[in-house]
């Protein structure tokens, strides 16, 4: 069945990890035998053929660049110019996969409905090149608000405007407080562009006061329930009922952190916690109640997001092993329709009604 996938990290990981997505799994992890730079060296599990095999026929793939502060301990580039060239390099790259026919990006509806039809037909190429719709994970490489504009016209149809630590637009995932003045001229700035607002990683106070700024498409690319891992960086049942009553999508994130609770990065490890791709389906069930249908869940399963096998759950090798989760739907009492949706048909109605 085809799969949708709502968050990836492709560029990110063939800039900063310098990994040729092109090229088999096994040969990208036995090149980085010996490697200790990152904590995930051998251990990655996505790659353009892993994702064909496991019919991800479409993602939302990010450029992502943090800018750091001289007192932020976090990684990032020391200057936001620098961060918007990263950025720039990570979009040469998604052209080069264009252009060897890898990946085709998804920018308009026009092109969205012909990309479906290619991956849903039932004598597809088996090379057939994978869709892309392209977004910006944190904002902090946006300049300025002229830089949105360029964004937008090569292609930039979503943007969460936070990620890990302060921000430049918005603080994210173990920080606190609301949107800077930068960042609520920038979320309007996204309404007049037709951008979508990726609420993931935004702080409490930042996620109220954007979806009281902004009123065009939400979706929350890579997030799970709080009420099963209690963090800050997981929706609280307040807020993910409101992103149902906003007609949001909600991308389930395979980061084993997120979906058991009381887990230490660099500590636990899969098997200690028995977390399993079947775990998922607690954070997607949760959601399912509280919206009393299955409308609004998806996969984002974040799976090149600067970790590996070492941090995902304990029966996934590849990323083509999310098509297991089909069975497991169906095992769990999930019909057909709602399985379609969570697999793909969300993110399509979503995209369809949202993209330009
Ligand atoms: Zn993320």
């Amino acid at each position: 069945m085809l799969l949708v996938d709502g968050h990836l990290d492709l560029s990110m990981n063939a800039l900063e990890w310098n990994r040729d997505l092109t090229r088999p799994l096994d040969e990208v992890r036995r090149r980085e035998v010996g490697k200790s730079d990152k904590i995930d060296r051998g251990k990655g599990v996505c790659t353009l053929p892993e994702m064909r095999r496991g019919q991800i026929g479409l993602c939302i793939a990010t450029q992502i660049a943090r800018y750091v502060a001289p007192d932020n301990p976090l990684p990032g580039w020391h200057a936001p110019e620098i961060a918007w060239a990263q950025t720039q390099g990570q979009l040469a790259w998604y052209r080069a996969m264009e252009d060897r026919g890898e990946m085709v990006l998804i920018n308009n509806k026009a092109a969205l409905s012909k990309h479906i039809a290619i991956w849903q037909h039932p004598h597809r190429p088996a090379n057939a090149p994978i869709g892309y719709v392209l977004s910006l994970e944190g904002a902090d490489s946006i300049i300025d608000l002229s830089y949105l504009e360029k964004s937008f016209a090569a292609g930039l149809r979503a943007l969460g405007p936070a990620h890990y630590g302060p921000g430049r637009y918005s603080p994210g995932t173990g920080a606190s407080s609301g949107l800077t003045p930068a960042g609520r001229e920038l979320v309007k700035e996204m309404r007049r562009l037709g951008i979508i607002l990726d609420v993931t990683h935004l702080t409490d106070d930042a996620f109220w006061e954007a979806l009281e700024l902004y009123d065009g498409p939400l979706w929350a690319s890579h997030n799970n329930c709080r009420a099963l891992v209690p963090h800050q960086r997981q929706f609280s049942d307040d807020q993910l009922r409101e992103l149902i009553r906003r007609d949001a999508v909600i991308g389930a994130a395979f980061d084993a952190w997120m979906m058991v609770p009381g887990w230490v990065r660099g500590k636990t490890t899969p098997v200690e916690t028995g977390c399993k791709i079947e775990t998922i389906v607690d954070h997607i069930d949760h959601i399912c109640q509280l919206a009393g249908s299955a409308r609004h869940c998806a996969i984002g399963s974040d799976l090149d997001g600067g970790y590996g096998t070492e941090q995902t759950p304990l029966d996934l090798d590849s990323i083509a092993d999310l098509q297991r989760l089909s069975d497991i739907l169906t095992r769990r009492g999930y019909s057909p329709t709602d399985i379609a949706g969570i697999m793909h048909a969300n993110w399509i109605r979503k995209l369809s009604e949202s993209l330009p």
